[in-house]
């Protein structure tokens, strides 16, 4: 994915009044597109205002246009924002991602800039107060304005804020204002954030020492690497990358932290608070407009020294950034699957690599990708084999469900429970794991033996007590069981097949009736709150037995926890995805991982109906060497990723025919690209035919490495675009064959 040529390498270019400067808009339609430098000239990377069509957008000037003959009378760029300019390594970067996961530019750089935030600063603002009139009678809207201020007392309130709070127009405001009833001041806007207090860690062992020292020198260099950080959960990685952190804070350069998913990472936001003290932000989906434009200004100018985020903090414009880190790089939730598709592991190493920034990749169980780049000597690897403080790994067995002594329709196995109860004895606790959401996966009928499915998608329904309905987790659509089967007509009842998590609380709680239980899924969740509650409930020992879905996997420490019991990862095993056996290995470890990682020790218990699976008898042992070179010699055979390229398309619309004729027209297209080695599977019905009423078809590309497979299908994509209400998604990379 790295190379170099095609980017420019200055970044003081400046273009004087009158010259032509291309610009690359937020805006859908054409990536580059031509304007008048304005009086005053403009610097490369300027961020600008430029009229399209009629309408004013944001767009960056991306290079000079001088080379090019037009014909057409150019308009002139509107307006320079006074913001700072966009570093060359971003725009190199935003281009290079474009190109690489055939995504228009205008996307990438409306990820990076949000245009909808109106970034540029606005250095005061009016903040209301009560007036100094009295009032006499009021209208019921200018009484809750009123009433909104003498609640609020002396907090200061702007005008958006005072009109959302007593749900009023601008015009009630205004009016109160002409009777002096309300008064308003300016005062000025703080956009900075405090200054991080660098601090080293003082606890280290010698060895994980050497490794934060190695690490340090890497930050130190200012050039770009990339380190494989591998240590099991417990050995103090997080100290130790933290200590880089620390390093590049003190050097003047900015760090971006990206977690798998934002909203669990709790522990790390209090291990970051103690460390750092402040000065840090967070970046997803869902903090306020407010905060994100303050962030974004902030990194901007190069003010904010740490951010840590989801994938998309990818796209945030540093100034200088130094160091980037992808905690957890194994996860396979950092693939976006919705919108624009890419990989935020992926984009994080280009991101260091344009930036020339040190990047640290930090798993217990790292991807198959990583592990081959380190063989490849693109990575460097380094790991932390012993757990922090005395905590030793857990000790692993396995239960053949084939064998196991259990009651008909129960699904905790003897071994599981007489643990348990020997834990709840010695006061400590247990995890029960099951992937499963709902309480019955699959429901089938007693006459024709067909699965029930969703309308809208083609999808088994599952069975969830908690909502008393059957839910389609692919498109959320609920539906009461129905009484007359929609296969055979027939009046009948439903045979349930397998256990969901809500089953396995049932079971649970009859097994051990004076247990404290608490279930984790994300349906069991009502807000961030409440999910913290649980974990503080989990950490002070509140807990016996937690019931839990991947939610629990990873992030939190669990200082009472000895023993996990998993009820059963056979369907995610024996998928026909050839990343099966490494996701399950993977988040089996992490899940045993969650054992014994402070003073006592773990064990770990496993239901499983193929006990002598590669990936069991991995988790058994200590050494994952065997089984990451199985898996490798797997894929290089198959020459997938990373051994080969792999592009995937999916045609969609609502008739089967129209997605399968536009489909079948693309492929006509593509098969030139034979010649290169190009292979070419389809068009054929998805695996999941239907989602939300669409129909989808897929072809799957498959291309040599050597062979540079996006300007290519670029060309043919940009002449065969889909006719309206027929969809394309492109999938670069996919993870994800459904
Ligand atoms: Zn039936
Ligand atoms: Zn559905």
């Amino acid at each position: 994915m790295l190379d170099k040529k095609s980017f420019q390498h200055s970044s003081t270019l400046f273009l004087e009044e009158g010259d032509t400067a291309t610009v690359v808009t937020t805006q859908r339609g054409p990536e580059f597109l031509h304007y008048l430098v304005p009086k005053g000239g403009v610097t490369l990377g300027a961020i600008v205002n430029v009229p399209v069509k009629s309408k004013i957008v944001l767009g960056v000037v991306w290079s000079n246009g001088q080379s090019l003959k037009t014909s057409y009378k150019k308009k002139r760029i509107s307006k320079v924002l006074d913001l700072p300019s966009l570093k060359i390594e971003v725009r190199n970067f935003l281009q290079k991602s474009s190109e690489y996961y055939l995504f228009p530019l205008n996307t990438a750089l409306r990820l990076c800039l949000n245009p909808n935030l109106n970034l540029e600063k606005s250095y005061s603002k009016y903040i209301y107060q009560i007036g100094p009139e009295k009032v006499v009678r009021l209208t019921s809207q200018r009484k809750r304005v009123l009433d909104v201020l003498s609640s609020i007392r002396d907090e200061p309130i702007d005008k958006l804020e005072l009109k959302t709070e007593s749900n009023v127009s601008d015009s009630v405001i205004r009016d109160l204002e002409k009777k002096r009833l309300l008064t308003k001041t300016l005062v000025p806007i703080k956009y900075n954030f405090a200054t991080v207090q660098v601090t080293f860690s003082t606890t280290l062992s010698k060895f994980q020492k050497k490794i934060s020292n190695e690490l340090r020198s890497k930050v130190k260099s200012k050039s770009y690497s990339t380190t494989m950080l591998k240590g099991v959960t417990g050995s103090g990685k997080t100290e130790v990358y933290m200590d880089a952190i620390a390093e590049a804070i003190l050097l003047g350069q900015q760090v971006l932290v990206v977690f798998p998913e934002i909203s669990l990472s709790t522990t790390f936001v209090e291990r970051l608070r103690k460390r750092f003290k402040s000065g840090f932000a967070e970046w997803h989906s869902s903090i306020s407009k407010k905060e994100k434009k303050r962030i974004l200004n902030s990194v901007l100018d190069g003010s904010l020294k740490l951010v840590f985020g989801a994938r998309s903090a990818v796209f945030l414009p540093f100034h200088n950034l130094g160091l980037v880190i992808v905690d957890e790089e194994h996860d396979s939730s950092y693939k976006q699957e919705e919108g624009i598709r890419y990989h935020g592991r992926d984009m994080a190493v280009l991101k260091g690599f344009y930036s020339q920034a040190t990047v640290i990749l930090v798993s217990a169980t790292p991807s198959l990708e990583t592990w081959v780049n380190v063989l490849e000597r693109k990575y460097e690897g380094k790991s932390l084999p012993e757990r922090f403080g005395n905590a030793s790994l857990p000790k692993i067995s396995l239960v053949d469900l084939r064998t196991s002594d259990r009651e008909r329709n129960r699904w905790i196995s003897k071994e599981i429970v007489e643990k348990i109860s020997s834990k709840i004895k010695k006061k400590q606790q247990s995890l029960l794991f099951l992937n499963r959401r709902g309480y019955t996966p699959v429901l089938v009928c007693e006459s024709c033996f067909q699965m029930l499915k969703c309308y809208n998608c083609d999808a088994k329904l599952v069975e969830h007590k908690l909502f008393s309905a059957l839910l389609c987790h692919l498109c959320g659509a609920r539906y009461q069981s129905p009484k007359i089967c929609p296969s055979c007509r027939n009046e009948c009842s439903y045979i349930p097949i397998g256990p969901g998590i809500e089953k396995i609380e049932e079971e649970t709680r009859s097994l051990f009736p004076d247990a404290r239980i608490e279930l984790l899924s994300s349906d069991h969740y009502r807000s961030l709150e409440h999910l913290k509650e649980c974990f503080r409930r989990i950490t002070c020992g509140e807990i016996d037995i937690i019931i839990g879905t991947q939610l629990i996997s990873k992030g939190h420490n669990f200082p009472f926890l000895s023993f996990v019991g998993v009820i059963d990862v056979d369907l995610a095993l024996k998928g026909d995805d050839i990343r099966a056996g490494e996701n399950t290995f993977q988040l089996l470890r992490q899940v045993i991982g969650r054992a014994g990682r402070f003073e006592i020790s773990g064990e770990a218990c496993i239901q499983t109906y193929f006990p002598e699976d590669p990936v069991m008898k991995t988790l058994c042992s200590d050494d994952d060497e065997e089984f990451m070179t199985s898996q490798k010699n797997l894929r290089e055979n198959a020459r997938v990723p990373p051994f080969g390229r792999m592009v995937a398309l999916v045609v969609s619309s609502s008739t089967h025919e129209a997605a399968m004729n536009f489909a079948k027209d693309l492929t006509k297209e593509i098969l030139p690209l034979q010649k290169y080695d190009v292979e070419i599977y389809g068009p054929a019905d998805a695996r999941i035919s239907k989602i939300r009423k669409k129909y989808r078809v897929r072809i799957l590309l498959k291309a040599p490495k050597t062979v540079s497979i996006q300007p290519l299908l670029k060309n043919i994509l940009e002449k065969k675009k889909p006719p309206r209400a027929i969809y394309l998604t492109i999938d670069v990379d996919p993870i994800n064959f459904y």
